[in-house]
């Protein structure tokens, strides 16, 4: 089959729920991609933040082969191996206490939303907790994950959702105090707020919310599946802020690639949550998803990745504002670490497009935001050839 005909064949077999690129993707190197005919392209988006190891990591290739050959799957019935190596690696690198495994970042919010509401139960002997959300976030297309997902237009088709969800305008404090009651058993935000359109916390309001949390014992819910694992040049966004969660869920780079996610609890909100019966599932966790974590954790050392994105994060803003400096169709820069938004003026449905067109793959946020999430091994270089294919990509559309 040529590329169309892929194309065709695909929208007469899957349910319609994206508009896709005009893109059949068959490989990967390094940080580029390639299409079915062949052609490279420079990848800003590394699957929407997932692969920060880029694409031909031999370590981490030959991890996941090996225990391919030695075994995939055994249930949560027993223990393995590959997944008490991973939790111990992920463990360590949070300084939380506990981890559940899962195979989506939405099932991490699913977790970690039982989790809060389980602790407040325990704690409290009844029901009936609140969470507090925010304004524009994005946790999720599941219920529960939708219901604290602060998106009118996601929500709309799908009420009645859990109920109990408050939103609170993110880095406003004020706003959030004011959501508080007796009821309320969690705060829950992104550490960067991604799909929103990549706002990053404010530290006073991350501080704040962290001190509210404190005082009326309410559990901070920092959900990090996109921001975390080194995006922002720590290995979670949060340990910038000098702030800790008491529950915080991971996902996307976590496996960089092998669908797994993770919520994390500390030890004083284990001890009153979840209990043998209260959650499950059957993938989560399995030798093949613990071998990818394990040696994702490996990887990040063995590379330096968190001192990596710290040297080339710099440079990725400072050519970004030089970029906005230049055109007035393109408004401000924002950001933390290689998890960068440019607000543009242009579609910028269009502007990705044709950044396709140029061999670059960059993706949007929001209405108006140029996202750039790249493998977390891309070099200066990698930036400059962004630029200047994006540049290109940007004139074609403004003209
Ligand atoms: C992607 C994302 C999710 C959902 O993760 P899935 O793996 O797609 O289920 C949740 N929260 C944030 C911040 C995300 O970026």
């Amino acid at each position: 089959m040529n590329k169309q005909e892929y194309i065709d064949t695909a929208e007469q077999e899957l349910l319609h729920t994206y508009n896709r690129f005009s893109l059949v993707l068959d490989h990967g190197e390094g940080v580029y991609l390639y299409d079915t005919d062949k052609k490279a392209y420079l990848d800003f988006a590394a699957g929407i933040a997932v692969c920060a190891l880029g694409y031909s990591n031999e370590a981490y290739k030959n991890a996941l082969k090996d225990q391919v050959d030695k075994l995939l799957h055994t249930s949560n019935l027993y223990y393995n191996v590959p997944t008490i190596e991973a939790a111990k690696k992920a463990l360590k690198a949070s300084g939380m206490d506990r981890i559940f495994f899962t195979n989506s970042g939405t099932e991490a919010i699913e977790g970690a939303i039982k989790a809060a509401k389980k602790y407040a139960y325990t704690r409290d002997g009844h029901a009936g907790h609140e969470i507090i959300a925010m304004k524009h976030s994005f946790h999720g297309r599941s219920i529960g994950a939708l219901s604290v997902t602060g998106n009118a237009h996601y929500q709309e088709p799908f009420a009645p959702l859990m109920p109990g969800v408050k939103f609170a305008e993110y880095n406003n404090l004020e706003s959030v105090k004011e959501l508080v009651t007796d009821k309320t058993c969690a705060v829950i935000m992104e550490t960067v707020q991604g799909e929103g359109g990549i706002y990053p916390a404010d530290p006073a309001f991350i501080e704040g919310v962290r001190r509210l949390c404190d005082e009326k014992d309410i559990l901070l819910i920092l959900d990090e599946i996109q921001c975390g694992m080194g995006r922002t040049g720590e290995m979670f966004a949060w340990q910038n802020y000098g702030v800790k969660p008491d529950i915080m869920t991971c996902a996307k780079a976590l496996g960089c690639g092998v669908p797994v996610g993770a919520f994390f609890l500390t030890q004083r909100v284990a001890d009153k949550s979840l209990a043998p019966g209260d959650h499950g599932t059957t993938y989560g966790g399995n030798p093949f998803v613990g071998a990818a974590v394990s040696a994702v954790f490996d990887q990040f050392k063995a590379c330096d990745i968190l001192g990596h994105v710290k040297e080339v994060a710099p440079y990725l803003e400072q050519k970004l504002d030089e970029l906005v400096e230049k055109y007035d169709f393109l408004i401000t820069r924002r950001g933390k670490g290689l998890m960068q938004g440019v607000v543009c003026k242009l579609p910028v449905g269009k502007v990705a497009a044709a950044a396709l067109e140029q061999g670059l793959i960059v993706i949007t946020a929001g209405a108006d935001v140029l996202r750039f999430v790249p493998p977390l091994v891309i070099e200066k270089q990698h930036v400059d050839e962004m630029i200047e294919k994006l540049e290109k990509a940007l004139l074609s559309v403004q003209e």
